[in-house]
């Protein structure tokens, strides 16, 4: 199988949405909705460092497309179209198959379609541009936090790490449990109708890729504030599995609040907009948990179940650290 032929029989499709000209010209051309911004962020996925070899490529087609489709969410962006750009070891049908079928089915369920991209030979690597739009006043950005806004974050956080944990053979869990973490690890939900729902109401957002409360620092360094975090949430939310609050404490506050992987959104929201939260949590289908608030004072405060002061230490993920 040639390039070409690659690339007609796995990735081309008859142009929708808001790709006027899609896979076989120089250049794809899109329609974005009068008076939007674009919101384009990329992200590549690389073999041994973002994911496993042995993982299933339906399952990797998932994830590649739905850790883009969180970045848009974070900015409270609707997806209209997306590139891949793919190095791969050799056109392998028995992987390009399931590879092709797992990235269009997401890419289906959000109506973003594939608009081209570039195909050549090399150690496997996928890279994918997505193209979103959101109203010129409307996106959520991370320098938005204000002192006294509630902080939230989405669905739940911790299992994708505690199943990477299984791989590492550092832990064990009975095979149901696993199913269910190594499901969040390997097909994360981009929560993209939550960040749509949040437009004009949120403050600021970041998606969760590195760590709970790594990626909340970025919020609140470009915010120039502090914030409180109740770690009780970890333990008596539903922002947590029922398998995760069975580990040792320790292991779970790790897991939830450094473990990365997550693709959850965190936000914050002034306190006068709880109920409009609450009412875009719904019309999302997401599920929101409040976990703490922003404060003027810089840092990060971390409260125990007791309400007194957290002294575990927690890192967050950093790929040249
Ligand atoms: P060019 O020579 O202009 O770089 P290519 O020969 O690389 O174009 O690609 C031919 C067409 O196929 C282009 O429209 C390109 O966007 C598309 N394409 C190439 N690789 C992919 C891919 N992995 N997924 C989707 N479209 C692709
Ligand atoms: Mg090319």
């Amino acid at each position: 199988m040639g390039e070409f032929d690659l690339i007609n029989r796995y990735f081309k499709r008859p142009p929708t949405g808001a790709v006027v000209l899609g896979v076989g010209d120089d250049c794809a051309l899109l329609q974005p909705s009068p008076g939007m911004r674009l919101a384009i962020s990329s992200d590549m996925l690389v073999e041994g460092r973002h994911f496993l070899s042995t993982v299933d490529p339906f399952k990797l087609g998932h994830k590649a497309l739905a850790v883009n489709l969180s970045d848009l969410a974070a900015c409270g962006a609707k997806p209209l179209a997306f590139t891949l750009a793919l190095a791969l070891p050799r056109a392998d049908a028995a992987w390009l198959e399931p590879f092709s079928r797992g990235l269009l089915a997401l890419a289906d369920a959000h109506a973003c379609p594939l608009a081209g991209g570039d195909t050549t030979r090399g150690p496997l690597n996928i890279c994918i541009t997505v193209f979103g739009e959101v109203p010129p006043d409307q996106p959520l950005l991370r320098h938005r936090a204000q002192p006294g806004d509630d902080l939230y974050v989405s669905g739940q956080v911790g299992d994708a790490r505690l199943a990477l944990e299984v791989f590492r053979g550092t832990r064990s869990l009975a095979a149901d449990a696993f199913t269910a973490v190594r499901a969040r690890m390997e097909q994360p939900t981009p929560r993209v109708a939550l960040g749509m729902a949040l437009r004009g109401i949120a403050h600021a957002a970041i998606d969760v890729s590195d760590g709970l409360l790594g990626d909340l620092h970025h919020i609140l360094n470009a915010s120039n504030c502090g914030a409180t975090v109740d770690t009780v949430f970890v333990f008596s939310s539903d922002a947590t599995s029922a398998t995760l609050k069975q580990l040792p404490p320790a292991l779970a506050l790790d897991c939830a609040l450094a473990g990365g992987d997550d693709y959850e959104l965190v936000f914050t929201a002034p306190a006068a907009a709880r109920s409009a939260v609450q009412a875009a949590a719904r019309s999302s289908q997401t599920p929101v948990t409040r976990i703490g608030q922003i404060d003027a004072e810089p840092g990060l405060r971390l409260l125990d179940a007791a309400g007194r002061p957290l002294t575990q230490r927690f890192g967050a993920f950093d790929h040249f650290a």
